[in-house]
């Protein structure tokens, strides 16, 4: 069966996803209105208000972005079916869509460096009733958007590795209870003395520092984490001995930004959604644009703009997610998109704050909390910056445009069921580019 015979028989619209979900016990309308109602209070406390899954509901949250293989849901393998579910739970809550449940930004690099045995064994965590985090930890306090200038060092001994360093912003990283590691184990190889690591959060030596003040995306609880002579077994050295050389741990970082750079997109894109639907439910209930002056025609060219630039942002997640299933490489595709959709939801946070105005505000507090989630936004992944530079070098470099569709020689599996066997060592065109 080709790749492209695989992804037709994936989730395509809303309603399959919702049917495929509740196939596993899980009601994604009840899901999303519940955290709809706990957003304000989820952003007030930084903590999952509520919270607004049902005991029944989790079993299935686990399971979202788990392969196949290890039990997860067939209908949701593709992209496109991922990025379709997160941009209706970014429509009920963007910081609560990336703070549920799930191996989250940890499934990628497990799919694309570690042996059969480890992928069973860390997405078997995930078959469980009580909710479990998985958590993707690049970032340091002195490197982020450079991130093989990592500092945390993977010393090997007689028994395994001792990690020594500290990680920050680590998304989910005071829920999981397993943290892939990202380690160097010689500054001066660069990008190649990169090796990742399945580190269990209760080996002693690792600890959680704090929980950073965010401004946005709050329930996320971005987590520093720190390795004081954390010791680990052989077996947690992501590998697949001579299946694949261990120089390429980078790549499986690269991978989580190239899969994860739409998705979140989507997120973005839901939460926009959410903006202008909220506003107009506000100007509908008697609200008067901050501007009095402006008339009905000027406040419904400023919708109707807001619909063009969600539209444009969603077929972008939608054709970046479309040809990553068909295994198309795409790193420059997601930073196109998650540049340009960032930019699109502060533009449209920003216009409705702008249109709202005070009064607004107040009355929906939402149009505010959107605004802020919008600055984290652009911050993860790679800054709106980097990805704005990656995109230059790569234009620079390549010979295909974004809009060349065929699949070019050398491209790549990328979605949770991409088989071990067949997934190659990436060649992301954007190998100087070194961002979490
Ligand atoms: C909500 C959120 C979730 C996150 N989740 C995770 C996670 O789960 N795991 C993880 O490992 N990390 C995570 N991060 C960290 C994130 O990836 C980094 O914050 C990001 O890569 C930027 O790194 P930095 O904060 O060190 O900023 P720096 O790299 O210090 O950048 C500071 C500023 O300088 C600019 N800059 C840097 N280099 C250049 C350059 N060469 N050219 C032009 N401008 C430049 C940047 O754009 C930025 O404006 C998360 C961050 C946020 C906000």
């Amino acid at each position: 069966m080709t790749r492209h015979d695989q992804t037709s028989q994936q989730a395509r619209t809303i309603d399959d996803i919702a049917m495929a979900l509740a196939d596993r016990g899980l009601d994604l309308d009840l899901l999303a209105k519940r955290m709809r109602a706990v957003s304000p209070e989820s952003d007030a406390t930084s903590e999952i208000a509520g919270p607004p899954w049902r005991n029944g509901d989790v079993s299935a949250l686990n399971m979202n972005l788990v392969p196949t293989r290890y039990g997860g849901c067939p209908a949701l393998q593709s992209l496109v079916a991922q990025a379709t579910l997160m941009a209706c739970l970014g429509e009920a809550d963007a910081s609560l869509a990336l703070a549920l449940p799930g191996p989250g930004l940890a499934m990628p690099p497990v799919v694309a460096l570690a042996s059969t045995q480890q992928q069973a064994r860390f997405f078997q965590r995930f078959q469980s009733g009580t909710p479990r985090w998985g958590a993707f930890a690049i970032t340091e306090p002195d490197c982020g958007s450079d991130a093989t200038a990592m500092r945390t060092h993977a010393r090997k001994t007689g028994r395994g590795w001792v990690l020594n360093g500290t990680k920050c912003f680590i998304t989910n990283g005071a829920r999981a209870d397993c943290v892939i590691t990202f380690a160097t184990i010689n500054r001066q190889m660069g990008r190649y003395g990169v090796r990742a690591f399945l580190v269990d959060c209760n080996t002693p030596g690792f600890t959680l520092s704090r929980i950073e003040r965010m401004a946005g995306l709050r329930a996320t609880q971005l987590a520093v984490l720190s390795y004081a002579d954390c010791e680990v077994t052989d077996d947690a050295l992501l590998a697949r001995g001579n299946e694949k050389p261990l120089d390429d741990a980078f790549s499986g970082a690269q991978r989580s930004w190239d899969y994860f750079r739409p998705l979140l997109s989507a997120v973005m894109v839901g939460a926009c959604r959410r903006v202008r639907a909220d506003l107009v439910a506000w100007l509908d209930a008697g609200g008067t644009p901050a501007d009095r002056h402006q008339g009905v025609a000027n406040v419904e060219a400023s919708l109707l703009d807001i619909d063009r630039q969600i539209a444009a942002a969603w077929l972008l997640c939608h054709c970046t997610a479309w040809k990553t299933d068909r295994g198309i490489a795409t790193s420059m595709d997601s930073s196109m998109t998650k540049a340009f959709a960032s930019r699109v939801a502060a533009r449209i946070t920003r216009a409705a704050l702008d249109l709202a105005g005070i009064d607004g505000i107040i009355a929906c507090p939402s149009l505010e909390q959107a605004y802020r989630d919008a600055r984290a936004f652009d911050i993860m992944e790679g800054t709106g910056e980097l990805q704005r530079l990656m995109i230059a070098r790569a234009a620079q470099r390549s010979t295909s445009r974004p809009w060349d569709i065929a699949a070019p020689p050398g491209s790549y599996p990328t979605t949770p069921d991409s088989s071990p066997d067949n997934t190659n060592a990436h060649q992301s065109g954007q190998e100087t580019s070194h961002d979490a």
